[in-house]
Parts: C-alpha cells; sequence; structure tokens
C-alpha cells in the first residue's frame, strides 16, 4: 500500500511511519499543502494522512482539491489534528475524509483500523458514485443518441430563462425536426431511421460551437438553446448552419438517404417570458415552417399566435359539431369532352359554422392536423355513396361519384375495408366510384399508401390524381400507381389561347397523359374558350364553373334533366 504522509512537523511524521512500518506500506512524505499535491499528482496512491494545521494553506484546502479532481483517480483520506474539536471532525468528513483521528489518539491499530476503513468506505462511496451517475445518464440522456433529453432540457432551460433576470442577453431556442422522416421509417426500415438519425446528430454537433445546449425531444424532434444569444442574427446563422448540414444526402448501408429539416425560432425575452411559453412559441414557429413546405427556417411572430388560436378554436368547434347537421355536401357535375353530358359528380364538403356556410379550405387542413378527418371523411364516403344510390334510381345508373380522400385517410389499414363495406350497404357498381387523391400523399407513409391505392383499385372504383400540375408533378407515380385519371388544375389551364407558353404546357401535358393511357379531367373550365381548347386536345372529361358551380342534391338533378332534355331537343 502506498501513503501520503502530509504534515508538517516532522516529530508527527516520523511517529507515523514508525507507527506504519511493514513490508507492504510505502511512505511518501510531504511538508506543506504544496508539496503534498505535487507529489499526489506524481504517483499514485492508495491512501493519504494529511494533517489539518499547516503554515501557509491548511490540510482541508488540499483535501477539497483532491475531491474535485474525477471520483475514479481520487483516493481515501484520514485527516489528523491536534485539535479533538467535533465540529472541526465533522468539516473535514463533510468536505470529503473518510475518517478523522486526533493525533493524540493516533496508535498503530487506532492507524491501521482507520486505514481500512477508510479504504472500504471509500470503495463503497466509489460504487454508489458510479451507479448515481448511470441512473443521472439514464434520467437525463436520450439512449440512441447520447443527447440531453426532453427531462434535462426543460429543467436547462428554466434555468436559462430565469437567470436572464435582466435581460442582458437573448435566449434563443431552436427547434427542428426532419422532413418526412416518417417515410424515411417506413421505406427503409426503423433501423436505417435509427442511423440516420445518429448520423444527423453527429452532422448537427459539427456545426455548432459547443456552448449550446442540444437534446433530442423525442422521436425525429430536436432542440438547441443558445444562452448567450447576443442577437436574433446569430440566432439565425446557427438555424442556417444546421439547416445546410443536411443538404448532402446520407449514405447508409448502401441507400442514398435525402432529408431536409424544419426550424421554428423564438427568442427570450422578445417572444415570451417563461421557458413553457417560450417552448410554444418556437414549436408554433416550426409548425409554420412545415406548412410554408418545409425545408426552411421560421421565426415566431405574434401573428402566428393569433392564428394558433384561431385554428385551434376551430378544431375544438369541428370536434364538437353534429355531423349530420352541420356538415353538407354539395356536388359539381363533372361533364364528358365528347357528349358534353353530365356523366358524374364530385362531392365537395361545406361546413355550416359560425353563421356561414364554409368551404374546405377554412378547416379541412386543421381536420388533417388533428386526425379529424378520419371521421370526416367517413361520414363523406357514406353520405356520397348513399347519394350515388338515390341517382342509381331517379337519374341514371350511368353516373358516377367522385370523392376526394385526404393522405391521413389512405395511410389508414381499415380505409379499403370500410369503402367496400359501404359499396356493399347501398349496393353499388365500385366502377361508378372514383377516388380522388392528391400526390401529397406519396409523401406519407408509402407502404401503407400503396396497400391503400391498390386496394381501392381491386375492388374495382377508379383512383383519380387530383390537381395535377400544383405539386411536384412526378410522372413516376403515374407509371407506378394504379392511376385511371388525372384531374388537370385549374391553375394549368390558360385563361386565354393568346398565352403561348401556357396553351403549349397545356396541351403538351394533355398529349402526354393520354400518351401513358390515362383519362384526362380538366378543372376550372370557366369560359367558352377554355371548352374548345379542351374539344381541341380531346379532354375526357371536364369541370368548372362555365357549366356548373358545385350545387346542392336537387339542383343538381335539375340540371341533369334539363341537358337531357335539351339533348333529345338536339337530337330530334
Ligand atoms: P378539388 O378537389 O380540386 O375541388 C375543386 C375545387 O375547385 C372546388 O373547391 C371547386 O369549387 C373549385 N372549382 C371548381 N370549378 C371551378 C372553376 O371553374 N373555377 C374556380 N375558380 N374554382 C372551381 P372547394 O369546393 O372549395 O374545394 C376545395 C378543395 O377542398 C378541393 O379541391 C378538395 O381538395 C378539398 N375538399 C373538398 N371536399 C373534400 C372532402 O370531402 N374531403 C377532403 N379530404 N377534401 C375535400
Ligand atoms: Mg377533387
Ligand atoms: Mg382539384
Amino acid at each position: 500500500m502506498k501513503v501520503l504522509v502530509v504534515d508538517d512537523d516532522a516529530v508527527d511524521r516520523e511517529r507515523l511511519k514508525r507507527l506504519l512500518k511493514g513490508p507492504d506500506i510505502a511512505i511518501t512524505e510531504a511538508t506543506t499543502v504544496d508539496e503534498g499535491v505535487e507529489a499526489y499528482n506524481l504517483d499514485h496512491f492508495d491512501m493519504v494522512l494529511l494533517d489539518y494545521r499547516m503554515p501557509q494553506r491548511d490540510g482541508i484546502e488540499m483535501l477539497r482539491e483532491l475531491r474535485c479532481l474525477p471520483r475514479e483517480s481520487s483516493v481515501a483520506i484520514v485527516m489528523m489534528s491536534t485539535c479533538e474539536d467535533e465540529e472541526l471532525a465533522l468539516e473535514c468528513l463533510k468536505s470529503g475524509a473518510q475518517d478523522f483521528i486526533p493525533k493524540n489518539e493516533i496508535s498503530r491499530s487506532r492507524l491501521m483500523r482507520a486505514i481500512a476503513h477508510s479504504h472500504t468506505r471509500f470503495e463503497l462511496e466509489k460504487e454508489l458514485w458510479a451507479s448515481y451517475r448511470q441512473v443521472k445518464q439514464m434520467a437525463e440522456r436520450d439512449a440512441l443518441t447520447g443527447l440531453a433529453n426532453r427531462y434535462l432540457f426543460d429543467e436547462t432551460l428554466k434555468l436559462a430563462v430565469t437567470g436572464n433576470v435582466r435581460n442582458e442577453h437573448k435566449v434563443a431556442l431552436i427547434l427542428f425536426d426532419i422532413d418526412n422522416f416518417k417515410f424515411i421509417n417506413d421505406t427503409y426500415g426503423h433501423d436505417i431511421g435509427d442511423l440516420m438519425l445518429k448520423r444527423a446528430v453527429d452532422r448537427v454537433r459539427s456545426c455548432l460551437r459547443g456552448d449550446e445546449l442540444f437534446c433530442r425531444l423525442g422521436g425525429d424532434e430536436f432542440a438547441i438553446a443558445v444562452a448567450n444569444c447576443k442577437d436574433i442574427k446569430t440566432a439565425n446563422s446557427i438555424a442556417t448552419r444546421v439547416k445546410n448540414i443536411f443538404i448532402k444526402p446520407y449514405q447508409i448501408e448502401g441507400q442514398n438517404i435525402s432529408s431536409s429539416i424544419s426550424i421554428g425560432i423564438a427568442i427570450h425575452p422578445d417572444n415570451a417570458n417563461t421557458a413553457s411559453d417560450l417552448y410554444k412559441q418556437a414549436d408554433i414557429a416550426m409548425y409554420r415552417a412545415k406548412r410554408k413546405g418545409k425545408n426552411c427556417i421560421c421565426f415566431f411572430e405574434s401573428q402566428m399566435q393569433k392564428q394558433f388560436s384561431h385554428r385551434f378554436l376551430v378544431e375544438q368547434d369541428l370536434r364538437d359539431s353534429d355531423f349530420d347537421n352541420d356538415l353538407f355536401l354539395l356536388y359539381q357535375p363533372i361533364l364528358s369532352g365528347k357528349t358534353q353530358q353530365i356523366i358524374g359528380g364530385e362531392a365537395l364538403l361545406r361546413w355550416h359554422y359560425n353563421g356561414k356556410v364554409n368551404t374546405p379550405d377554412k378547416f379541412i387542413s386543421i381536420a388533417e392536423d388533428s386526425h379529424l378527418i378520419l371521421e370526416i371523411g367517413e361520414w363523406v364516403a357514406s353520405n356520397a355513396f348513399k347519394q350515388l344510390a338515390e341517382w342509381d334510381k331517379s337519374l341514371s345508373p350511368d353516373l358516377f361519384i367522385s370523392i376526394n380522400l385526404s393522405p391521413k385517410q389512405l395511410s389508414e389499414k381499415n380505409l379499403v375495408n370500410f369503402i367496400s363495406s359501404e359499396i356493399d350497404k347501398y349496393q353499388l357498381n365500385p366502377a361508378n366510384i372514383q377516388l380522388e387523391i392528391t400526390e401529397t400523399a406519396f409523401l406519407g407513409n408509402a407502404s401503407q399508401i400503396i396497400r391503400s391505392i391498390n386496394g381501392l383499385h381491386e375492388l374495382g372504383c377508379r383512383v383519380a390524381l387530383d390537381d395535377f400540375g400544383t405539386g411536384f408533378s412526378s410522372i413516376s407515380h403515374l407509371r407506378v400507381f394504379p392511376i385511371d385519371t388525372v384531374k388537370i388544375d385549374k391553375s394549368i389551364l390558360p385563361e386565354d389561347s393568346a398565352e403561348g407558353k401556357s396553351n403549349a404546357l397545356f396541351s403538351g401535358l394533355c398529349t402526354m397523359l393520354h400518351a401513358l393511357g390515362l383519362k384526362v379531367t380538366v378543372e376550372g373550365v370557366e369560359t367558352k374558350e377554355q371548352l374548345e381548347l379542351c374539344s381541341s386536345m380531346h379532354i375526357d372529361n371536364m369541370q368548372g364553373y362555365f357549366f356548373s358551380k358545385p350545387i346542392s342534391v336537387e339542383a343538381f338533378s335539375s340540371y341533369f334533366n334539363t341537358k337531357k332534355k335539351l339533348r333529345k331537343v338536339n337530337q330530334k
């Protein structure tokens, strides 16, 4: 055993040496605290016997210095003093000594006992410390990335905000999440998803200075808190660096994965006074970044708070509404391009709310964010199918109905079963049902969406791709999915024939879609000129205000019957 004796009194040192004498004990002497610290740093000791009272610096100073070192490299310490004061003994024990012996009690057996006890106590303390560290790590760290977790984040953000009492600087909270991470997980599997999260964390770390708090709040959501932020520009430049670090695709297990992030930023004290408000505002800003089309940075603005509260209120009211009383469907006639007869109708949803009739732009995206769209979607399908069964008898068995499906509905396992059971319930011909999907669906839960689209097609329903020309209009989707019809968005239809480029785009698009064997429906036909353009392009079906706006069931029936009579007259 190697023992370091630190004592300024030569007589006491000699006495200790004599008492400890033995083949297993090697003693090193130091006469001051400075000498003691130097000796300690040069060698490894099992035990330090430390005198309390010494000139220049007291033994307790050395004790405290040694206790500041990492536990693993620390050592058992026995303090000694000529004084028998109990308070002094307690102070030494509190400061980290394992034992305290008054010098007048020192004997070989007392010393050996103190050394043995101190040693065992010190080892136990070390074990306790290690398990404390482990528990702390588990409580505060995210197991996958090793980043601080939500608990540590909340605590640290609170401290940073409350510590900024005089608002001398700013605390910036940067929240971000990976765009379409669910898609990545679903497409490549969770193991690759996890690896990507780890790589993303390494990349982000590499562009931070290190004094920020970077943590994983859960899933693919992360936060960076910058406690001493000079100004908004600093927060913006950190966020921009983080955003740009995602540009390069990830190479993981042979897969080339592209991704981007949406970032929301809120600043204390500018936007919020408390940590929880700051988090809410940054979350609202991030939500806004997502809605702006992802891959961008949004700072919180008070206007957002208003819009957020509005959306929240609308969501509550929509949840509380009685669908059968408050929701209703209008039908927009769909006409054959060849005969200009009504061949079907698109069901378009309306909501009686706040004394007004509200169009889908006021509530569909809110319903989608809150999953209410699933219930609403079922209500729409069920009511539209019931209507088709009535038309079947009262108007014509050849009419078809078209309903809009939200990507959220397509991500549901139950969708195909539901549609199938409703078809059975109303005894419909599935070929008279068209389901409209939008390209945003392809960004979601890919495997489930593919299953849903294939399932609907296998039921015998028609699948139409709606609003073509507004999104990313990928041709590959048209080949991969069983799509029967493409609905060209009204924004693509030229307003007048003088628009050379628009005309070329429109006619090129129609030719390409026909060449792919797809049926083409043009939406938003408003003028005779547009109708003629559609006719010249042999468009299959048309829809638009030129023929009719979305109308009630009664108006639809009378429009259908008038058209039918007109046709008969013309034929005569
Ligand atoms: P959409 O499916 O593309 O429907 C066509 C929209 O264009 C309708 O707006 C219709 O009123 C409007 N429109 C039709 N012809 C013309 C025209 O000639 N000129 C102009 N300027 N507009 C025309 P609406 O009814 O406000 O619906 C908007 C969108 O809301 C729909 O676009 C659809 O994406 C969504 N939506 C409507 N009903 C439902 C529903 O039941 N479920 C879901 N998930 N979405 C729905
Ligand atoms: Mg539609
Ligand atoms: Mg459309």
